[in-house]
């Protein structure tokens, strides 16, 4: 494949209808998606086990080996099933119920649809607002009982099955992994997911708890906290430092929150991020017309290039690639919109800064990289963390080409901004192995002859670590 140089920003798709075909996923793999999000809301184990294994055929086959993330649902309010949609007009009575309530109630009962979290009557009062299926349906509770939440309908929908209900600035008393999380994580790392994203985090403590879960199962998986709600905003800086990732869950956090925030929120988030070295993602309607329409708003355009202006890590599609009419021209939306707003001068600059004597190494390297036109970073990492603290350190223009032996991490790179991963075994002799690399990225088209290579490793020469920067031109 004749490669065009790497983009810095990455791109997440979720899988689903539209998306999950063999043929479709190989288009959407060779326009550049880097991630595939599966989500837990509506999957079965089979869905998830048949498509995780589709991914890795159909990659293998196009020598393109993209990441796997389970996005778990956490502790999500849902509505349960219903026999039909039921349309809710304005002042119009409605029962949320903790046990469903048998069909075929007496003409003129209020209607009504259970939900999976008992615990919601005691945790709303009069004046609550409930919000239904992203916002779209708003009610106001009226009263409460042990049995249901009475409300009013206050902004009108038709309500259909399984649907998410928000409670703006409530905090629920749901554990942070319900069984059904349990049980979707354990099918994961069966099929060997590389990143579990988990919905509403609320603490540190939530991630520590799903931690040991995935360690449980002898998984090499990645945590992802997804900031939803103002509980996570409020506890920001240690959910980051616990987590491996953030992703900025702008459909749940704009209903959480007020939408204003939502811009302010996002660019601290991002913030907080680089500045403790972890990876970022912007996600959530960022092509939402493209669900429906071959062209972006440019608005759209315009939001997908702040989340590329503030360097966040990956970008992130939904709606647009599960049920959309054009999940590939969404791909290569992103892909345009990404690369060129990469020659543009970041609009955020405050990178992370180590205090380990290691990373000011990585430090070093980065400083020399931005002083030479051409530059290419090149790093030797078995489980990621060189690859990471380069690209914590946001670079300006040089890729990071990250060789690593081993597969699991090629996919945990595919996350960073700015990052090649490059799968080469390494050698006994560290010079050896440097050589073997030089050539391969050559064989690959990453470098070429006059590239300016910015190696900085930390190889073992004689059971002796040595952290080295080393400047190389490509003959
Ligand atoms: P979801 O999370 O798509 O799983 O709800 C993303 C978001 O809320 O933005
Ligand atoms: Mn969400």
């Amino acid at each position: 494949m004749p490669s065009s140089p790497p983009r810095h920003t990455k791109i997440i798709i979720t899988l689903g209808p539209a998306s999950e075909s063999e043929v479709m996923l190989e288009k959407l793999i060779l326009a550049g998606v880097d991630v595939i999000r599966l989500n837990m809301a509506h999957a079965s184990h089979e869905w998830i086990r048949t498509s995780i294994r589709r991914i890795r055929e159909v990659s293998k086959r196009l020598a393109r080996e993209v990441a796997v993330m389970m996005d778990i649902k956490g502790p999500e309010i849902r509505t349960g099933d219903v026999p039909q949609p039921i349309p809710l007009e304005v002042g119009d009575l409605f029962d949320f119920t903790v046990e469903p309530r048998p069909p075929g109630a007496e003409p003129g009962a209020v209607r009504s649809v259970h939900v999976n979290y008992p615990g919601i009557v005691k945790d709303v009062a009069p004046g609550t607002l409930v919000l239904v299926d992203n916002g779209l349906i708003r009610l106001e509770v009226i009263a409460c009982d042990d049995a249901a939440v009475h409300c009013r309908v206050l902004i009108p929908g038709t309500l259909t099955s399984r649907r998410h209900i928000n409670l703006p600035g409530v905090t629920i008393s749901l554990p942070a992994l319900t069984d059904k999380d349990r049980g979707d994580t354990a099918v994961g790392c069966e099929e060997g997911i590389d990143f579990v994203a988990l919905s509403f985090v609320r603490s540190a403590a939530d991630i520590e708890e799903l931690r040991t879960l995935i360690a449980g199962h002898k998984s090499i998986a990645r945590i992802i906290a997804k900031i939803e709600d103002q509980t996570a905003i409020s506890n920001l800086d240690e959910i980051v430092r616990a987590a491996d990732a953030l992703m900025v869950a702008r459909g749940d956090l704009g209903i959480e929150c007020a939408v204003e925030e939502l811009p302010a929120i996002q660019r601290r988030a991002v913030q907080a991020c680089l500045s403790q070295g972890r990876p970022v993602i912007i996600a959530t309607h960022m092509l939402e017309s493209m669900i429906t329409q071959a062209v972006p708003t440019r608005a759209e355009v315009t939001d997908v290039a702040n989340a590329v202006y503030e360097q966040a890590d990956c970008i992130m599609l939904s709606g647009e690639t599960t049920t959309g009419k054009y999940p590939l021209e969404c791909v290569q939306m992103l892909d345009k919109i990404a690369r060129r707003i990469e020659l543009e001068e970041p609009s955020l600059r405050e990178p992370a800064v180590f205090t380990a004597e290691r990373m000011k190494v990585l430090h070093s390297a980065v400083v020399l990289a931005n002083e030479l036109p051409r530059s290419k970073l090149v790093t030797f990492t078995r489980h990621g963390f060189m690859a990471q603290g380069l690209s914590a350190l946001r670079p300006v223009h040089s890729p990071i080409l990250a060789i690593t032996p081993s597969p699991d991490t090629f996919r945990h790179l595919r996350l960073l901004r700015g990052v090649e991963p490059v799968l080469m075994p390494f050698g006994a002799d560290p010079a050896d192995t440097i050589e073997s690399a030089i050539g391969l990225l050559r064989r690959l088209g990453l470098i070429a002859p006059g590239d300016k290579l910015i190696l900085a490793s930390d190889i073992v020469a004689q059971d002796q670590r040595v952290d080295s920067v080393q400047l190389r031109t490509v003959k």
